[in-house]
């Protein structure tokens, strides 16, 4: 819902630059029914009008005149250490429709490019696209991605590569690193304006709050907490988890050098500009539990509007302790049900935490044994067990299949019914890196048509679609454990 809040120290009225000779890359037919938007990928084709829109050569469509295009001042932390003032640098907010808030990324020179060239290239812009939609049919809170738009103009990266612009929605681009932005200017009347805004349009159950900062402090930590639990359900890296990319609504933005986990390593850093592995896979959670301090800490003049100082520092050290919480019971409720553990047993954590061992030391595919663990039947003989060979200590994990099956007896739905449950929660197909690389490949190339099956493919992650078996196979040997670039 709109950004209504204006002012030099907010915002910049922003139009996009022309790119030149725009062409379609890829269209999410899901996304656009979002925003009711009349189009489909067969139309695609003939209309010129939207094609110009989103590739940022146009404000107007059809009736519809986006007139007041803005980029956004935000600041933060990166890698853990205060940046300043950084904000939409390649990002530009058309406006709103249908309570969506259309973006166009990687539209030219905002005011915030610092040295940067405003653009986005081909491969990320794709990468970006695909990971978005398949998060969505996961069934995880993401920004959603409406289309691409390919240019043969050229962008200077690591090597020379084309533009492309990647079109995206969300209810609110809202990040930390708006809070933090007005913080450091204490500017505690735009801090206000901000939180009312949220409040209003996203966090409704606040207004009548005795406390409403406070409520929605936690209430942005709650959801940050469960989103981080769905990211290791399914071995989600982002890779960036500075501030500034940290949603306050608590969905998955700002896709950049992602990963999932092909084989299971507890430490994996899917960013390869990340050398200390400050956001690896492992370490997301207390990352994200670090971010949620810093807006505390950026949230604390709107406590003290009301209270002494002592009183709100308390007030939100013990509201973030609400995270910790959040997240672990989240984490178990998840990993209870991906191994088809209907109610809670003490022991589970435990069977959980020893399940992960063995993977993380026998690097097991991640996505690929946990849907193999739906075919165990409650009187499945260890030694008949599906990927029980892929682990090079058999001891260790025989014991382990042991423990699991002697878990089951105790499970009251049958083996069917609970092989359905673990088969909505266990997806069968991921965006594994491999994947979108041959997407990309081919898309250099102008054939744009592994873009659409991976969407197809991807939009049913649960689902068999038997025909699609390659696409959940793991990369083939030699090229695992890809780690991408930031440069994008
Ligand atoms: P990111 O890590 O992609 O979220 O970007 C961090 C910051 O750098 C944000 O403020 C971006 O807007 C900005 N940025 C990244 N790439 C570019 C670019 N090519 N041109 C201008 N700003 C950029
Ligand atoms: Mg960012």
């Amino acid at each position: 819902m709109a950004f209504t809040l204006r002012g030099d120290d907010v915002c910049q009225r922003t139009t996009p630059t022309p790119i030149s000779n725009p062409y379609w890359v890829a269209f999410s037919s899901s996304a656009a029914q979002l925003i009711e938007l009349p189009l489909s990928p067969n139309d695609l084709p003939n209309d010129q009008r939207w094609l110009e829109l989103l590739a940022g050569n146009t404000l107007d469509v059809q009736d519809r005149q986006f007139s007041e295009p803005i980029s956004t001042a935000y600041s933060g932390h990166q890698f853990g250490v205060w940046a300043g003032q950084l904000g939409d640098g390649r990002a530009i907010l058309l406006g709103d429709v249908n309570s969506q808030e259309l973006q166009l990324k990687g539209a030219g020179i905002t005011h915030y490019s610092r040295m940067g060239d405003g653009r986005a290239v081909l491969r990320s812009s794709i990468r970006e696209f695909l990971c978005s939609e398949a998060m969505h049919s996961l069934g995880i809170p993401t920004s959603r991605a409406l289309s691409v738009v390919g240019s043969r103009q050229s962008v200077r990266r690591e090597t020379l590569e084309t533009a492309a612009v990647c079109s995206r929605l969300a209810p609110s681009f809202i990040r930390i690193g708006h809070f933090e932005h007005f913080a450091s200017l204490q500017n505690v009347v735009r801090l206000k304006e901000l939180a009312d805004l949220l409040i209003a349009d996203h966090y409704p159950e606040c207004l009548d709050s005795q406390e409403p900062y406070l409520d929605l402090f936690k209430k942005i930590c709650i959801r940050n907490a469960k989103l981080v639990a769905q990211w290791q359900s399914v071995g989600f890296c982002h890779g960036v988890l500075n501030s500034d990319n940290i949603s306050a609504l608590g969905i998955t933005m700002d896709y950049g050098p992602f990963g999932f986990l092909d084989q299971f390593q507890i430490d994996h850093i899917c960013n390869h500009s990340d050398h200390a592995g400050r956001y690896a896979y492992h370490r997301q959670p207390q990352i994200m539990h670090w971010n949620m301090a810093c807006l505390a800490s950026a949230m604390l003049p709107l406590l003290e509007l009301d209270h002494s100082v002592d009183e709100s520092q308390t007030l939100l050290r013990t509201a973030l302790e609400t995270f910790p919480v959040s997240y672990t019971s989240e984490w178990q409720k998840l990993f209870r049900a991906k191994l088809g553990l209907q109610s809670p047993q003490d022991g589970d954590v435990q069977l959980i935490e020893k399940l992960l061992q063995a993977m993380h030391d026998s690097r097991v595919d991640y996505s690929n044994f946990f849907r193999s663990l739906s075919a165990i039947k409650k009187n499945s003989q260890v030694h008949e067990i599906p990927f029980r060979d892929r682990f090079i200590d058999r001891v260790q994990i025989d014991h382990w299949f042991s423990d699991y099956l002697l878990r089951l007896q105790s499970e009251l739905p049958n083996d069917e019914a609970r092989s359905i449950g673990m088969n909505l929660i266990n997806p069968k197909f991921i965006l594994r890196n491999h994947l979108a690389q041959a997407a990309i490949d081919k898309a250099q190339l102008d054939d744009f048509s592994e873009i659409a099956t991976l969407l197809q493919i991807l939009s049913h992650p649960y689902d068999e679609q038997m025909q699609f078996n390659a696409y959940a196979e793991p990369p083939p040997d030699g090229i695992e454990a890809v780690a991408v670039s930031c440069s994008s």
